[in-house]
């Protein structure tokens, strides 16, 4: 046992530049530290959360009853979603990189047997999950999804709406549709779409299940609120079944936010030990979201990325992702195999882009709450110097002039 009390624990600010967490916005911290010490049966804290379950509703665009949000990260939500996959449960999952990859392993954790958990505890095997493989790098098309769908006719299907390990975007739309044909449910990890694309859970009637995080799109503190949402056929399989958690059940979580039977209440009744900060905090990233609204905010994500991923391709860089808030790139081909040294170079000063976190190795940059020129410039200046570090001789008059095409209107109306 090591005996010390160690120094007050002192963590520098760092530009947040990679898939998540973002750059928590200001009005966001402000509204934690601004908030009163109260417990979580506290009139405002419960109004508030009652105000949060509205606000999100519209940011999502859904009339959905069930939509709320659990306290914790991305990991919190997606396991409340997949609460009601029960052991033997038929389901299709398409896994296109990192998270879609830990989506598939918590679908088989849910979907397997007592006999398949014990004899795999870790990582079982459960014969109820058909897990679709396609390569990193490469998106979920509709067609993958109906042929999947047509040939083994599950229960539930998932899919990553936008799977940030390999930066892309699947078809949503297809997913759906497929999901109707064949009358199957589907559940959709939106962790990293939410806040940024502008879409409406409504337009999407073959997903019953939906799951996202506070620190990406929306700006908030991670450990703060993940948003759920869940159609009428989700909550009535739920019903049916059960769910082997108490805390992670939607039936029971809905009631803090004033959702009992279907229907919306004055006041939520105790499910947890909520936080006013977290609630605060939360309540002013879906004021943020609303006032800028999300046709906005996904506008300036894709002119932004697209400045960025001029850039970077001008720096001898492939890209190989479509999301609007990340790229994910290869480096230059004279520095095939320095991703890392990269990388870690770059975090050692506070510039905190990351690798990908499974095979093949790819450097990302993202840009989360990061919309501005000045930002956008930044990240270019910082990432140019590490590929300097390395030995790339760049043209930066070129860098200089592509960045200015773009930006040079926004700069003259400053
Ligand atoms: C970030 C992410 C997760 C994990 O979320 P946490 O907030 O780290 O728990 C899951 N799925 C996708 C698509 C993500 O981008």
């Amino acid at each position: 046992m090591r005996s010390e009390i160690f120094p007050t624990l002192g963590i520098p600010e760092t530009l947040a530049a990679g898939p998540g967490p973002g750059n928590t916005d200001h009005r966001v911290l402000e509204a934690f530290v601004r908030t009163g010490v109260a417990d979580h049966m506290q009139e405002d804290v419960l109004r508030g959360m009652v105000e949060c379950k509205h606000m999100l509703r519209q940011v999502w665009g859904t009339s959905n009853t069930y939509t709320f949000a659990v306290a914790g990260t991305g990991w919190s939500a997606l396991d409340t979603m997949f609460s009601a996959v029960m052991p033997g449960d038929k389901v299709v999952a398409f896994v296109n990189g990192t998270f879609s990859g830990i989506d598939g392993l918590t679908l088989r954790i849910k979907a397997a047997t007592p006999q398949e958990h014990a004899a795999n505890p870790l990582d079982p095997q459960a014969a109820s999950v058909i897990l679709i493989d396609v390569p990193h790098g490469q998106s979920v098309t509709g067609e993958m999804v109906e042929a999947a769908l047509a040939a083994h006719k599950p229960k539930w299907a998932f899919m990553a709406h936008w799977e940030t390990g390999s930066g892309r975007v699947n078809d949503i739309q297809g997913f759906s549709d497929a999901c109707l044909r064949h009358d199957a449910m589907g559940l959709v990890d939106a962790v990293s779409s939410l806040g940024i694309e502008d879409f409406s859970i409504d337009d999407f009637a073959g997903v019953v299940g939906w799951a996202s995080c506070p620190q990406k799109g929306l700006c908030c503190l991670p450990l703060t609120y993940a948003p759920v949402s869940f159609a009428d056929a989700y909550i009535a399989s739920l019903k049916a079944s059960g769910a082997y958690s108490y805390v992670h059940n939607p039936l029971f979580e809905a009631r803090h936010w004033g959702i009992v039977d279907g229907q919306d209440v004055e006041k939520g009744t105790y499910h947890r030990t909520h936080s006013a900060y977290a609630v605060a905090a939360f309540h002013e990233a879906l004021r943020l979201t609303l006032q800028q609204t999300l046709p906005e905010r996904a506008a300036s994500y894709a002119h932004h990325e697209a400045v960025l991923r001029e850039v970077v391709t001008a720096m001898g860089c492939t890209v190989t992702s479509n999301m609007t808030s990340l790229l994910v790139l290869n480096l230059p081909p004279d520095f095939a195999g320095r991703e890392m040294e990269l990388v870690q170079n770059c975090r050692a000063e506070g510039f905190g882009i990351w690798p990908t976190l499974s095979a093949p190795v790819q450097v990302r940059i993202g840009i989360l709450n990061q919309l501005t020129p000045t930002a956008i410039r930044e990240i270019v200046r910082r990432f140019g110097d590490a590929l300097k570090v390395l030995g790339a001789e760049l043209d930066d008059a070129e860098i200089q002039s592509i960045l200015d095409k773009h930006y040079v209107q926004a700069i003259a109306a400053q």
